[in-house]
């Protein structure tokens, strides 16, 4: 794993060679940090500035690729041009529709997630730094807020629940202070990630994580793609990494005011034929 910034000529040879450029960004720990309240992660102003630039110049597609829902994404951005994929790819800007078989399959096994979010929603009534979110097509189980005496019991319960529900069509990842449970399907960030990248047919593409739900963006997506970590690890499948947030402000911001050389092939005119089909 390389520090993204020590191979930047060769990155930006490509970025200025290319016409359609597709930037597959995170959410949570990559555009805003990790804050011990979700509802209150926060894009800043020149994070939010940088992505507004990007996302308007025509030779640029802007999508964001979260856990969280749909809804929420797109309370938290203005600039019409940016396309989400909301609950790791269950649910899309409605332009990119037309999901393939597994994702629709997913929606099927919503009952079974409304049962367990009623038990954990009980189970966990009164521990003050546990929280259940209902995302509509998974369930986020975050425990920030967890003190430390009650990790023990609380990893019993998960290991009760996991068991418990082990031959459910619902799956449990572990990710930074959060459990996330999706239906149990063959299809995840990466999955999605590549559906959109083969639709819009670019000849540039970046995608930026920091968690264990974006490597599979990374290791479906690492022959196509700079794939980017934010955070230094050993076991990620990404090529560069960024340290933190404000390393990667710095690339957005940097990638946001080069010129745009080419603009035969623009995203939004692909957006326009190739997407906007409904
Ligand atoms: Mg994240």
């Amino acid at each position: 794993m390389k520090y993204f910034w020590r191979d930047w000529k060769n990155i930006l040879r490509d970025w200025e060679k290319s016409s359609c450029r597709i930037l597959f960004l995170d959410f949570d720990g990559t555009l805003t940090p990790i804050v011990n309240d979700p509802k209150k992660a926060h894009v800043n102003e020149g994070m939010a500035q940088a992505l507004n630039r990007l996302a308007s110049k025509k030779s640029n597609q802007t999508v964001i690729v979260s856990g969280r829902s749909l809804k929420d994404l797109r309370s938290r951005f203005s600039n019409r041009h940016v396309l989400f994929m909301g609950n790791h790819g269950l649910e899309m800007t409605p332009h990119m529709e037309g999901m393939p078989f597994p994702a629709k399959l997913a929606r099927k096994h919503v009952p079974f997630l409304r049962i367990l979010e009623r038990k954990l929603r009980i189970t966990f009534m009164f521990w003050p730094g546990v929280w259940v979110e209902d995302k509509k097509y998974s369930l986020s189980l975050h425990y920030r807020n967890l003190s430390k005496d009650q990790f023990t019991m609380f990893h019993e319960l998960i290991l009760f629940f996991q068991h418990k529900f082990k031959d459910g069509p619902l799956v449990w990842r572990h990710g930074k202070r959060v459990w996330e449970i999706r239906p149990r399907v063959d299809w995840d960030k990466g999955r999605a990630v590549q559906f959109v990248h083969k639709k819009l047919k670019s000849d540039f593409c970046l995608i930026l994580g920091d968690d264990t739900t974006d490597e599979d963006m990374f290791s479906r997506m690492r022959d196509k793609a700079y794939t980017i970590r934010v955070g230094r690890s050993k076991r990620s499948s990404a090529d560069y990494y960024l340290k933190n947030t404000q390393d990667v402000r710095a690339l957005l911001e940097t990638l946001s005011r080069l010129p745009s050389k080419h603009r035969s092939m623009s995203g939004h005119e692909l957006k326009e034929s190739v997407l906007c089909r409904n």
